[in-house]
This record gives structure tokens, C-alpha cells and sequence, in this order.
């Protein structure tokens, strides 16, 4: 028996934690690691909303680990050259992690396996962040699906998920090796402008389960409807903490499972929601099958659209909440004060940025990128290719939707405009004009969409 490493990544829980516990069933000492190297991330490395996620993220799991007479070892660098030393260090012989599925990060992750298996160490690899591996879910031809429905059909074809994995004992080391102090990652901003981040959100694996406890009680059942209504609290706002690896989607799932009392499926609520969280994984299924539409829409034809040029000015309209549409400017308050932002808001946003104001995706995907606390490269580039409708299963590009008619249906007494944009209704306020002509500008977008269509 010896001593294991255990590199926590985007994984950041003790429940469910197959790597962790793996580890610490075979091993007489456990040693947790996080490995701060953004630059191996690049061009997606964490945006400014992440990284203050990531900092509350780390300490709420160093505190969880010395609750169970353990700790977390942080240290920055390259990620092999740093295990490399740690193992040298702690005379550690094995490496034991999750898997994530972002393309720099499979990239990094085959070529560190490769070498520490040349160094003689076990470095072993687990799935913790998907209910189905990428690669398991085939379409009869082996190809990968590209249309929802059939997809899910398709993984639900491998579900329920086995049960969530306990805690392990985690026996530590005599001596613990050196650890950075968090303060030295240089996470949090510099100007702070995280106070209603901070306001909203409880960070960690703690926080996520009374999140996921909170939306089983009083939302889950009610999701079906509750879900299109941002003004209300319909979801579960787990994203930040389910792409953290606070949770696990197992763990939802049974949560879930055992809020219905039976199969979840049969239960209107809760087989929409499971549903959502198919929609986590097909996102994730498409960016390891399609790794370039990060960048790229995965409909090669749409590269050749007629974007407007002249667009700084606008962008920075819809970034900063200005473009005199109220349900628009209330959502980019929304995103810029607690880096979250509800789902049909964010529909109605990206479709104003990319249709009306025919901003290219890539520029929005890179705000949200920089300004969610949920900021997900595989759901952030499914969600702007599907709403510019130049990806898997997109939006057809001829749906161009109405935020005034949008707030009437699913804001209709002005709940959520009022809480974000209270200014907008009060006359004589400093609140702009619209900055573009909505029926002029749907106009242009389909014409735009016409030149391409062949
Ligand atoms: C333009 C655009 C960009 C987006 N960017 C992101 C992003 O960077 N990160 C992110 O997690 N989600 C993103 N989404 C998807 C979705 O808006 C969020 O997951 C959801 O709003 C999070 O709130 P919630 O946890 O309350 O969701 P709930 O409605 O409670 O859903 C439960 C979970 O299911 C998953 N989910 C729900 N809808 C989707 C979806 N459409 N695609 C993928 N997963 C989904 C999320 O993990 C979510 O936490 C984006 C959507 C759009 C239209």
C-alpha cells in the first residue's frame, strides 16, 4: 500500500467522487491536489466570474477535506511538471483523476497519462462529470447524434445512473507536502465588483446540495411550467455548482429519483428537468465529436453570413444593459450582477445580439464566457449555435424572437424587469431609446439569411 495523488479539477466535491475514492479504497494515504494552470485552458481559460467561483470553490473544499482529517494541496504551473515534483515529493506512485471534455484539456490530459505511465506511475482516469461517456452514445451507424430528442431517447436507453459514491475514509500522509496559499492564485478581482456574486451565490459542495435539497422541495414538481417564467424562482440554478463538479449529475438524478418516489420519468416535473439535464449532456457529447465549434458553427455554411462590421458600439449597448429593450437590459444586469442569468433570458438575448443586431455568436459566447459563474465551453457554444441556428439541432433561422412580445408572455407583471431594471418604467429616467428598429432589423436578418440558405 502506498501513497496516491488525487488532482481535483473541475471536480470539486467529496460525494460522488470516484477518483477520491478509487484512491483512497486502495491506497494507505491520500493526497489532494489542485494544480492552478489556466494556461494550459488557452483559448478558453476561466473568465473573470469563474475564477471568483473557482477561489470560493477551492476554499469550501479545503475546509470539507480538513473536516475529514484531510486537506487540499494547491500549488501553479505546468500540470505534469507539477505532479512530477509532488510525486518526487511525497514518493507518491500513483495519480488518480476525473474526466473532463473540453478539446485543450483531452489534449493535455492524453499526452500527462502517456508520460507518467513512461515514469512508471499508476495515473488512472474516472468519469464523474457526465451521466453517459461521450463516446457511448452512438447513433446505429456509430456516428454521433445531432438532433436532441433521439439522443436522449438514446441515453435514456442506459439510465438511471448507478448510485452516487460515499465519502471515503481519507487516510493523510505523515508529513503534508507544501501548499500555496489560495490568496496566491490571484483569483478573485482586483476592483471588486463581486459583491452581488457574492450576495447570490453559496459556493461549494455544501452550498449545491441545499441548492439541489431547496429546488427538490419546492420547485422540481412545479419545473414543467415554472421553468419559462424568469421573474419567478422555477429552476434549480445549479449550473454554476454542477460545472464546478460541486455535484454530480448521479447525484441529481437520485435526488430527483427519490423526491418522485418512484421512476422520475413518469412524473411531468421531474422527467422535464431530467430532460435539461440530457441537454448538459448532449452539449458535451457535441463539443467532443465537434471540437471546433467552440469557434466555428458546426454548419460550415453559416461562417459565410454577413455579420455587421461596424459593431462596437452596439456591443457595448448589449453588454452593458443599453439597448432600450427592457426584458434585454434587465437580463445583461441580471448576468453582470450575479453572473447568472435565467434561460429563456439568455435565448432572448443571444437571439437580439445575433439576429437583430447581427453581432457574429462568437463575440456574445465571449461575454458570457467572461461574465457567467456557470460559464460551460460545451453548453455556452451549444446555446449560441443553437439560438444563431448554425448548430446541432438549432432554432430555425427564420425564429427571430420579439422582446417585447417575450416580456409580455413570460414577464407579464413586469416582476423580473422591475428587479433588474427598475429605471426602465420610471418617465423622465435617463433610460435610452432603442438602439435598433426591431421590425427593420428582422427584416435585415432574414435577408441575410436568405444569401446563405443555398
Ligand atoms: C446563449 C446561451 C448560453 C448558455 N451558456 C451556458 C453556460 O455557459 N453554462 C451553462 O451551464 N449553461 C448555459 N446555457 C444553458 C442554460 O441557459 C443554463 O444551463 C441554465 O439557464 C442554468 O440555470 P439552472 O441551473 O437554473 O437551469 P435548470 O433549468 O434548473 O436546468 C438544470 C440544469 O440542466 C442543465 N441545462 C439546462 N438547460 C440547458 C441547456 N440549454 N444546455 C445545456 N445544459 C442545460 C444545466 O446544467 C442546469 O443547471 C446557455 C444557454 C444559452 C441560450
Amino acid at each position: 500500500m502506498s501513497t496516491a495523488l488525487v488532482w481535483f479539477r473541475r471536480d470539486l466535491r467529496l460525494i460522488d467522487h470516484p477518483a477520491l475514492h478509487h484512491a483512497a479504497t486502495r491506497h494507505a494515504r491520500v493526497i489532494p491536489v489542485y494544480i492552478h494552470a489556466p494556461h494550459e485552458e488557452a483559448p478558453w481559460q476561466p473568465g473573470a466570474a469563474s475564477r471568483w467561483w473557482l477561489h470560493h470553490s477551492l476554499a469550501a473544499l479545503d475546509t470539507a477535506l480538513r473536516g475529514q482529517g484531510s486537506r487540499l494541496i494547491l500549488r501553479q504551473g505546468d500540470s505534469l511538471n507539477t505532479l512530477r515534483q509532488l510525486l518526487h515529493e511525497t514518493g507518491a506512485a500513483a495519480v488518480y483523476w476525473n474526466r473532463l471534455y473540453e478539446p485543450a484539456i483531452i489534449a493535455r490530459d492524453r499526452a500527462l497519462k502517456t508520460a507518467l505511465h513512461a515514469d512508471g506511475i499508476h495515473a488512472e482516469s474516472h468519469q464523474a462529470a457526465l451521466l453517459l461517456e461521450p463516446w457511448t452514445v452512438l447513433k446505429s451507424d456509430q456516428t454521433p447524434y445531432q438532433v436532441f430528442t433521439p439522443f436522449w431517447k438514446a441515453c435514456l436507453q442506459h439510465l438511471p445512473p448507478p448510485a452516487p459514491l460515499p465519502i471515503p475514509a481519507l487516510p493523510a500522509p505523515e508529513h503534508w507536502p507544501d501548499s500555496l496559499p489560495l490568496d496566491a492564485l490571484d483569483l478573485l478581482p482586483r476592483i471588486r465588483w463581486d459583491a452581488g456574486l457574492a450576495a447570490a451565490w453559496q459556493v461549494g459542495e455544501a452550498g449545491a446540495l441545499a441548492q439541489l435539497d431547496r429546488f427538490c422541495a419546492t420547485g422540481l414538481m412545479d419545473y414543467a411550467q415554472g421553468r419559462d417564467w424568469p421573474g419567478r424562482a422555477g429552476v434549480s440554478r445549479l449550473s454554476p455548482h454542477l460545472h464546478f463538479g460541486e455535484i454530480s449529475p448521479r447525484q441529481v438524478w437520485t435526488a430527483v429519483a427519490m423526491t418522485c418516489g418512484g421512476d422520475p420519468l413518469s412524473f411531468q416535473g421531474a422527467a422535464t428537468f431530467l430532460r435539461e439535464i440530457g441537454w448538459r449532456e448532449f452539449a458535451h457529447h457535441v463539443l467532443y465529436h465537434w471540437p471546433h465549434t467552440t469557434d466555428q458553427p458546426l454548419q460550415a455554411r453559416f461562417a459565410a453570413y454577413p455579420w455587421r462590421t461596424d459593431y462596437a458600439e452596439l456591443l457595448q449597448a448589449w453588454q452593458h444593459g443599453q439597448t432600450g429593450y427592457p426584458l434585454i437590459d434587465a437580463g445583461m444586469r441580471q448576468l453582470w450582477h450575479s453572473g447568472w442569468m435565467h434561460n429563456r433570458v439568455r435565448m432572448l438575448v443571444a437571439s437580439f445580439l445575433v439576429k437583430n443586431c447581427r453581432i457574429p455568436w462568437q463575440e456574445g459566447a465571449r461575454w458570457f464566457w467572461d461574465t457567467l459563474v456557470d460559464a460551460d465551453l460545451a453548453s455556452n457554444s451549444l446555446g449560441w449555435q443553437w439560438t444563431a441556428g448554425c448548430g446541432t439541432d438549432a432554432a430555425p433561422y427564420f425564429r427571430i424572437f420579439n422582446p417585447l412580445r417575450q416580456a409580455e408572455q413570460f414577464d407579464p407583471d413586469g416582476a423580473f424587469v422591475r428587479q433588474w431594471l427598475p429605471a426602465a418604467r420610471s418617465a423622465g429616467g435617463t433610460y435610452p431609446r432603442p438602439v435598433i428598429d426591431f421590425a427593420t432589423s428582422r427584416a435585415e436578418a432574414l435577408a441575410g439569411f436568405e444569401r446563405i440558405k443555398g
